[in-house]
């Protein structure tokens, strides 16, 4: 079954969620949770999806970057986001235990926000704690768009959604993205936007 995603504006989004117990994780309710969610993130097509998301204020996401969505950026495009192919998993009741070295810019997006783009800075690499659908303790050092997958889903059970984060000035439909910015460089997309000078 597919779940409605909803959008900016709607007051669960902006809500810390709450942690799942042993016995939630376990529950028949959960599993079934998570394979809708997983259905509406194939579908969206996005690589991530929160609870809050499908107006559920849990701290769970599902987390999937399949090859096929790679076949839109150049090998150059994913080198440079140390962007490769995540299995689908689950994370639940999640905590980024510690962030590392470079913030990287590039555009981002999110389901919530449907139809814009912005470059959001983020930590390269972190190093993420959290319960699988097992209940098991997992520990993943993630670098490249996996870390940054990581640290935009766990913002979403923070009640944070990127545009908190994003170079305003960066702000894009899909659209103009498409036409525009696509290829082109990070720093000089801040150049020409003049992001720096705002600082
Ligand atoms: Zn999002």
């Amino acid at each position: 079954m597919r779940l409605q995603i909803i959008q900016a504006g709607e007051e669960v989004l902006r809500v810390p969620a709450r942690a799942l117990t042993r016995e939630e994780i376990l529950s028949d309710k959960t599993r079934e949770l998570i394979e809708h969610m997983r259905e509406t993130m194939r579908h969206a097509p996005g690589v991530g999806l929160a609870a809050p998301q499908v107006g559920i204020s849990l701290q769970l996401a599902v987390i999937e970057d399949r090859p096929e969505y790679h076949k839109r950026l150049t090998s150059e495009q994913l080198a440079e986001r140390e962007r490769r192919p995540i299995p689908f998993h689950v994370i639940i009741n999640p905590r980024v235990v510690s962030s590392e070295g470079a913030h990287l810019d590039f555009f981002e997006g999110c389901l919530s926000v449907s139809g814009y783009s912005a470059m959001v800075s983020r930590a390269r690499s972190v190093t993420v704690e959290y319960l699988d659908e097992f209940g098991e303790t997992k520990r993943v050092d993630a670098v490249g768009w996996y870390a940054r997958i990581l640290q935009h889903e766990i913002d979403h059970l923070a009640g944070i959604l990127y545009v908190d984060r994003m170079e305003a000035r960066t702000l894009t439909t899909l659209e103009n993205m498409e036409r525009w910015w696509k290829d082109v460089s990070p720093s000089e997309v801040q150049s020409r936007l003049k992001v720096r000078a705002q600082r």
